[in-house]
């Protein structure tokens, strides 16, 4: 099949196999060009291991500090007619690098919510693995369906009062008004049953009944914060929520695990085109003046980059470090001084005319794109090739 983009608001409902495996190739060129990390994890659990934050977890987790990978995520793959999913392309193309390089990973594909999910990866990791020594947790997800079968799903609103702002229209590229309409109570608490700190909770006490985790060892889970501009549909909204119960659950981990000194982190990151940001209204218009001001100021990173830092220069250093929340802090650069008075300026003054100049649409797009596996130097668009690419650890 010739598979070109097909791309729908912002989803993409195609993947180009070629491309998500040169993808995975450049993250790991990013990691191995810097060189081993000293006093890195060796067994790691990455839950949300596909796409995105997680998928750079695991391959600096591998590339950068040789650890043996067991990745767990929810993706599709293809059918022969239609193609798989950009994570599971991803996912396919790790496996292979890894093996090649002597790295164990294995995969498991389903929904990590679920207690049969945490009961296979507390199987393989005592087969195969022993014991872990970290995990990411690296979930996006947009529900969470719990043991008795009661569905919850997390929104993108406001806490306070309606909140309507600039935003980019993504069909059109044009500038639109959005608004932000308020979550009712129980809208609140389902986007923290999803995106809150239980289930990672749930994970760590799985595998520390299990003693399929080291004593000293370290969970990290992610979070964004941003600046004011986007409080109230983010930090002051659902999400902001559901991330504060994380951070209570960082601490949580780490009180309930003082006897085998097990640490809960989390790391709050830089705001990046991925396949759950693309979703939040207003962001994607905040993310490319935000791209435009960090690129020409050179301090513009992605996944592989804000991941790669975040293990070697915060949480590798001992004490690992945080801010006075008890945050590990990689969002340093976007949430800087500098950085922020220039995308304010812009936000207030971006209209119709300015649009292309103040705002990188493009660099929006092709990080889009890319994660799709669609623009990426050196793939042949053209070529007819097979959709069906197995993962070597799956089983099908
Ligand atoms: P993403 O959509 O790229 O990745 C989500 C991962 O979760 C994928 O591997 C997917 O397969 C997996 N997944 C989703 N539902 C699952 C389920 N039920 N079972 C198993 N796996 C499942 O997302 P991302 O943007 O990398 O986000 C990861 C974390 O980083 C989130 O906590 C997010 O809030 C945080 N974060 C994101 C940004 C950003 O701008 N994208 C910034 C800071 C922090």
């Amino acid at each position: 099949m010739v598979v070109k983009p097909r791309v729908r608001e912002y989803m993409c409902l195609t993947a180009h196999p070629e491309g998500c495996k040169e993808n995975v190739r450049k993250q790991i060129e990013y990691v191995t060009g810097k060189g081993m990390m000293k006093d890195g994890p060796k067994k790691v659990l990455v839950i949300g291991a596909s796409t995105g934050y997680g998928l750079a977890s695991r391959i600096t987790a591998a590339f950068g500090c040789g650890a043996d990978t067991l990745g767990i995520m929810f993706e599709r793959p293809s059918n022969g007619r239609k193609t798989a999913t950009a994570g599971w392309y991803n996912t396919a193309a790790f496996e292979t690098f890894a093996s090649q390089n002597g790295y164990y990973a294995k995969s498991l594909n389903g929904d990590a919510f679920s207690k049969e999910m945490k009961e296979k990866a507390i199987q393989v990791i005592k087969e195969d693995l022993g014991k872990v020594d970290m995990v990411i947790y690296s979930l996006a997800a947009p529900r969470r369906t719990m043991e008795d079968g009661t569905t919850y799903s997390s929104v993108l609103k406001t806490t306070g009062e309606t909140f309507t702002n600039k935003s980019l229209d993504l069909r059109t590229n044009k500038l639109s008004e959005k608004t932000v309409e308020t979550a009712t109570e129980e809208e609140v608490e389902a986007t923290v049953k999803v995106m809150g700190g239980e289930d990672w909770n749930d994970w760590i006490h799985a595998l520390v009944e299990a003693d399929a985790i080291e004593d000293h060892a370290v969970t990290i889970a992610y979070s964004y914060i941003g600046p004011e501009l986007t409080y109230p549909i983010y930090y002051g909204g659902t999400i902001g929520q559901a991330k504060q119960h994380l951070y209570k659950t960082a601490d949580v981990i780490t009180e309930e695990m003082k006897a085998k000194d097990i640490k809960g982190f989390v790391s709050v990151n830089k705001a990046l085109v991925t396949q759950s940001s693309a979703a939040i209204p207003i962001v994607p218009l905040y993310i490319s003046i935000m791209y435009k001001v960090m690129k020409e100021m050179g301090n513009h990173e992605g996944c592989i980059e804000q991941i790669y830092r975040m293990f070697h220069e915060r949480l590798l250093e001992d004490p690992t470090i945080v801010d006075a929340q008890g945050l590990i802090r990689v969002d340093d650069y976007e949430l800087s001084e500098e950085v922020q008075d220039r995308i304010k300026e812009s936000w207030e003054t971006v209209n119709e005319d300015n649009l292309e100049e103040l705002a990188d649409i493009d660099g929006y797009w092709d990080d889009f794109y890319q994660m799709f596996g669609f623009r990426i130097d050196g793939v042949d668009y053209e070529e007819d090739l097979d959709v069906v690419v197995p993962i070597p650890s799956i089983e099908e």
